[in-house]
């Protein structure tokens, strides 16, 4: 049989990653390979492993090791439980329970909690649209709340606003503190491109995004889900769906993870008619890892964390027009 490159199964996952040592060569030619300047020196290639240790060393000197400031960094996880996980998670499409990792890992229910959140975590680093719409584009707009479980005794179970936009099948989503004009507009105008045609339901939030220069149609939910002229919110309800299901197979999500969950959902979302390229995208590079680069993905995700409207790239930062 023909080996298709769409079919990267358990055989091929074992063929090219048998043991520790091509998992750490693989993660030190992700970061430190033929097109990664040297940290110190900024020259390429040059390196030579240092033997019996886990580093390498460049021409000038300089020590690596490719762990260090990854999310693997000192776990107490081999790196093969590690890119299991990474397969695992890239081969499913509802989402992954900790404690099927736990079973499928051999693990213990701390490290596999942990080893899935930090999974998370690593998709929320991944590609992400920067923008949405532009030009002859119709950008969908929708808010939901979704339900979070308690996390410790006394604090009642509640929910978050989710903001999401969809265009083209792909989407944003992030957490919102609430649905206010003042909260909406700058959001969405940092987010979506001139010229676009938005739709949003009939919330005054969004009265104000026709004098933001979009053609801007409201459906009447109460009435039917499309307007006159034929227009429907479907495309984001779908992806609303869609995160409904994963969460409800998740099963107990608390506030604190919630941001995590949603750059999963948006994350698989995105790649939906790309699947098998999920796991190449998720072992191709490993983005640095600590607090300050935690507090910045969770901000991707939970826009309700700063009140600083910054796009996704830091280049082209966008700044919105000051609100009224
Ligand atoms: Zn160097």
């Amino acid at each position: 049989m023909a080996q298709g490159l769409k079919s990267f199964g358990i055989a091929q996952f074992f063929e090219r990653f048998p043991n520790e040592e091509a998992c750490l060569q693989h993660i030190f030619d992700a970061r430190f390979g033929t097109h990664s300047p040297c940290p110190r020196c900024g020259k390429l290639g040059h390196w030579s492993r240092i033997k019996g240790t886990k580093k390498w060393r460049h021409a000038c000197g300089k020590q690596v090791s490719p762990l260090k400031g990854t999310v693997m960094y000192r776990s107490n996880l081999s790196l093969m439980a590690w890119f299991y996980a990474f397969f695992l998670f890239s081969n499913t499409s509802i989402g992954v329970r900790a404690g099927f990792i736990r079973r499928q890992l051999g693990i213990g229910h701390k490290s596999s909690n942990r080893l899935c959140r930090m999974i998370r975590v690593h998709m929320a680093a991944m590609v992400r649209p920067d923008k949405l719409g532009g030009e002859g584009k119709t950008v969908h707009i929708d808010e939901v709340h979704l339900r979070y479980i308690a996390n410790t005794a006394g604090e009642p179970n509640d929910a978050v606003i989710v903001l999401g936009l969809a265009c083209d099948g792909q989407v944003l989503s992030a957490i919102i503190p609430d649905r206010k004009s003042g909260t909406l507009i700058p959001h969405l105008v940092a987010r979506i491109r001139p010229g676009s045609k938005v739709v949003t339901d009939m919330l005054s939030g969004y009265r104000t995004l026709a004098q933001r220069g979009f053609e801007h149609i409201q459906i009447n939910h109460s009435v039917a889900f499309h307007d006159f002229r034929g227009h429907t919110n479907n495309e984001i309800e779908t992806y609303w769906s869609t995160v409904r299901r994963m969460l409800r197979a998740a099963r107990q999500v608390s506030r604190a993870h919630m941001w995590t969950f949603l750059a999963e959902i948006e994350f698989k979302y995105n790649r939906r008619h790309a699947k098998h390229t999920i796991f190449e995208e998720l072992i191709s590079h490993f983005p640095p890892y600590g607090p300050e680069s935690s507090r910045l993905l969770e901000e991707r995700f939970d826009w309700s964390l700063s009140r600083r409207i910054h796009s996704d790239n830091p280049v082209s930062a966008v700044h919105s027009h000051p609100i009224s």
